[in-house]
């Protein structure tokens, strides 16, 4: 009978080198590096639609009122530095960016 040996930090966080050093806060730290979260005040939001110019993959627009609609509230991190462009560009100021790094 063969053994199954699956690397369980590679399930959590794909592309994670296994070889690299853990200790005890590794897992914690690389959660806290990833991680955004975006909220919205959907009550300002005046459908200006910069935000969905600047992270087309997180952000799309209602075609009734144009108004934001976040497709992807937690992005990845190769999404981060677009949120924060939208979130820049937003002349309502209503995108809010809760980060970690
Ligand atoms: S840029 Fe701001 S105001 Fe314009 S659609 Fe996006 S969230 Fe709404």
């Amino acid at each position: 009978m063969g053994i199954l040996v699956i690397h369980f930090r590679n399930l959590l966080l794909p592309g994670i080198n296994p070889d690299e050093p853990a200790d005890d806060d590794w897992l914690y730290r690389r959660l806290l590096e990833e991680l955004m979260k975006i909220t919205v005040d959907m009550d300002k939001c005046i459908g200006a639609g910069l935000c969905v110019v600047a992270a087309p993959k997180v952000f799309s627009q209602n075609d009734d009122d144009g108004l934001v609609i976040v497709l992807d509230e937690t992005p990845p991190a190769d999404q981060h530095e677009a949120v924060r462009e939208a979130a820049r560009l937003c002349p309502a100021l209503v995108i809010k960016l809760q980060e970690d790094e």
